[in-house]
Formats: C-alpha cells, sequence, structure tokens
C-alpha cells in the first residue's frame, strides 16, 4: 500500500486530473502533474506542475524518480511513455489497457473478440475499405483516434458521404458504424483494485447535445435487470482487461433493452461527476484508492443526483452571474479554472440532489434554464439541449 505522504503523479492536468489532484490531497498525499497548458487546471491544487509535453523524457524521469505511483487523466498520452514510466514506479492502468481504450479499431476489435455487443463497424484503413456493398448506412465515420465530445465523428448516409468524409479526416483510419436508434445512453463507471476486487458505481443515466454530454441523472431510469447486466458486462470486460485502476464504460440501449458497448474510457469519467457529491466515495478518490492499493471504497448512492455541464458558450457575455444557483441550497457547483471560455469546451458542471429523481431532474432543468435566461443566452428550443 502506497501511504497518505507519499508523491503520486498524474498525466494530465484538465479538470478530470484537477479533480484527482484534490482528491489525493485531501487524503493526504503529494501530487505532480504533468500538463503542457500554464495554466492547467489542476496546477491549483498540485504541489508541482510540470509544464512539458507528456513524452518529454526529463518531465518523464522527474516522474519516475519522485512518484511512488503515477496515473492518467486521459487516454491520448503515449503507450510507450506509460510503458517507459513503469519500469520506474506504478503505472495504473497499465499501457496495454490504454492502448486499446485510446483507438477505436483496437478498442472495438478487442470488444468484439471477448464477445461483447458492439455496433455493426468496419474498419476504415483506406478508400477500398468503403467498396463494401451493404453496409447498413445511416451510418457514423469515426476517425480511430484523439475524438472527444463528438469531434472527429461525420454522421453518413450512404458510400458517397462517408468516402468524403474519409478524406476530409485525411484519410487517417476511421471506423465506419451503424447509427443505432438509442432507446437510451446508460454508463458504469466503476475501480478494479491491484487484488481483481471491484467496486462499481450506481449505473447512471446521460443525455448528449451536439455529441456533448450534457446531463447525466443517477440512479438511471432503467429496470433492475438491465442495469445488473450492464454492471456484469462492465465488470467482465475490467476481468478481461486485467484492469487496475477506474473505468467507464458508455453503453447504449436499444429498443427491447438490448445493450450495446459504444465505447470505453480507461480514467474517471464526466459521467460520474455526479459521485462527488452523491456516493460514499467519489471516482476521483477511488482512482486515489486503486493507484494506491487501499481497499476500495464504498459506493453507494446517498442521494439521487442529477449532473449538468457548464460548456464556454455560457461565458458569452462574461461571468455568468452565480447568485442564482449558489442560493438553490441542494446544488453543488464545480467550476474547474479554465481561463478559456470557448463555444463547446466543458467549464464547469453542478449537480442538483432530491428525494427523487424526478425531483432532482426537475431542479437540474430549471437551474440551467434560470442560468441561460439570466446571463443572456436564448433558450434552447429542446429540453436538455446543451448549452
Ligand atoms: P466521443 O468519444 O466523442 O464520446 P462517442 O462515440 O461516444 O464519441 O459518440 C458521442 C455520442 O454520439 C454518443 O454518446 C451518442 O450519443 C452518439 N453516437 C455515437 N455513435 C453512435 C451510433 N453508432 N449510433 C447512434 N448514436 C451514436
Ligand atoms: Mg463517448
Amino acid at each position: 500500500m502506497i501511504l497518505p505522504g507519499a508523491t503520486l503523479g498524474v498525466l494530465g492536468g484538465g479538470q478530470l486530473g484537477s479533480m484527482f489532484t484534490a482528491a489525493a490531497c485531501t487524503l493526504g498525499y503529494h501530487v505532480t502533474v504533468l500538463d503542457p497548458d500554464p495554466h492547467s487546471p489542476a496546477a491549483r491544487f498540485a504541489d508541482k506542475h510540470l509544464c512539458a509535453r507528456y513524452d518529454d523524457r526529463d518531465a518523464l524521469e522527474e516522474l519516475g524518480k519522485t512518484c511512488a505511483a503515477v496515473t492518467i487523466e486521459f487516454e491520448n498520452v503515449s503507450a510507450q511513455s506509460l510503458e517507459w514510466l513503469a519500469t520506474r514506479c506504478i503505472v495504473r492502468p497499465a499501457a496495454r489497457a490504454v492502448a486499446i481504450a485510446q483507438d477505436r479499431i483496437t478498442e472495438k476489435t478487442f470488444l468484439q473478440q471477448q464477445g461483447f455487443p458492439v455496433a455493426p463497424f468496419i474498419v476504415v484503413g483506406d478508400a477500398q475499405a468503403l467498396h463494401l456493398p451493404d453496409f447498413p448506412f445511416p451510418a457514423i465515420l469515426k476517425r480511430s483516434r484523439l475524438g472527444y465530445d463528438g469531434k472527429g465523428q461525420v454522421v453518413v448516409r450512404n458510400r458517397q458521404d462517408a468516402l468524403a468524409a474519409f478524406n476530409g479526416f485525411n484519410r487517417e483510419p476511421c471506423v465506419l458504424e451503424q447509427r443505432l436508434s438509442l432507446q437510451q445512453e446508460i454508463s458504469v463507471i466503476l475501480a478494479r483494485g491491484a487484488d481483481a476486487a471491484i467496486a462499481c458505481f450506481p449505473v447512471v443515466e446521460n443525455q448528449h447535445a451536439s455529441g456533448i454530454l450534457d446531463i447525466s441523472i443517477a440512479p438511471a431510469r432503467i429496470g433492475a435487470a438491465l442495469a445488473r447486466q450492464a454492471v456484469a458486462m462492465a465488470e467482465k470486460l475490467a476481468h478481461s482487461l486485467e484492469y487496475c485502476g477506474v473505468l467507464a464504460v458508455e453503453f447504449f440501449v436499444l429498443e427491447g433493452d438490448k445493450l450495446i458497448i459504444n465505447e470505453i474510457a480507461p480514467r474517471p469519467h464526466n459521467s460520474g461527476h455526479y459521485t462527488l457529491d452523491a456516493c460514499v466515495t467519489s471516482q476521483f478518490e477511488q482512482q486515489v484508492r486503486a493507484l494506491c492499493g487501499l481497499p476500495l471504497g464504498k459506493t453507494r448512492l446517498l442521494s439521487p443526483a442529477v449532473m449538468v455541464n457548464l460548456l464556454g458558450d455560457l461565458w458569452a457575455q462574461g461571468e455568468p452571474r452565480w447568485e442564482e444557483l449558489l442560493q438553490h441550497p441542494q446544488t453543488k457547483l464545480h467550476l474547474y479554472g479554465k481561463r478559456e471560455p470557448r463555444a463547446g469546451r466543458k467549464m464547469g458542471h453542478f449537480t442538483c440532489l432530491d428525494e427523487s429523481v424526478e425531483r432532482a431532474l426537475a431542479a437540474a432543468l430549471e437551474t440551467k434554464a434560470r442560468l441561460l435566461e439570466r446571463n443572456g443566452i436564448s433558450l434552447p428550443t429542446q429540453a436538455g439541449a446543451s448549452f
């Protein structure tokens, strides 16, 4: 066990790295953050900020020398850097799991080989691959690497569209995936310790707007059997990856409660932010526990909760007027300390707690509508649309 007082490292100092750092500091660890951004949000809490690229040899050397263990805030760090670091200190999750999750082709291929249900897809390595005669369009062409928040993907109606989109992505490797009719989206976030013990958070329901997570509802409004099935699948997947750390599994629910795995993230996930205010242990404390080999914390939900993302669009007229939100005694505001509020950029979130999920959702939607209105942003046409 790595005990409080030790130094931990994290690759990536955005909001996820920042919340990991805060959780680690609360438990009495020291934290060093590696992030090329001089204004990295995690630097607000960290003992040390190494402002360098993720593959900078000197910075990695320093992490290896000074940290008892290192983790990641996002999957797009080079697996080779993680492998190299692992020769010097504990690295969790391991490079192999990160390499699988950072590339949609390896991810989907792995899931399929392990027998997990995924959307029908083909690997598009070159234009030739798009000559399949009977692909079930409409579809989504997704770049294999570096996509997030719906970026790097395009809906395509036929083979010509797909070819144009592939050219638009400079013919970089992609997957072409059937566009499915979704009944719901849910996710399962769990932690698996070095001893293979698993602690799973309650299944959460997710609503997206323009490809970006907008609202997460916990517990998900699904039947107990479906929740059990999603948890069982996520646990099986964590074991098959011999995973150590926090793992998020995104699912699509199709008609008839059929489950499909959409993608996985080898780290805490935006849809798990509700755990900060509503669970016995948050996903970030759990990340610290799994990294340090501590027993995993209980994941019990203490209150129904609904989380709403705050995107940079809300800053269109300057710093939002937070008075409105802060006067709600069951609403928790989290701002990430990012300097530039660009449109679509995740700047913070808030979570409404209440005695029922319906009440928490109503409070969240009302608070969101008020925030938009007070900050001079025209109301979205559909309920639950993004800021
Ligand atoms: P990202 O890495 O940006 O999260 P995802 O593959 O999870 O990329 O896609 C983002 C969102 O787009 C999903 O949460 C879902 O709402 C929608 N989406 C993605 N793939 C499909 C699909 N095959 N069918 C229907 N909707 C999809
Ligand atoms: Mg996703």
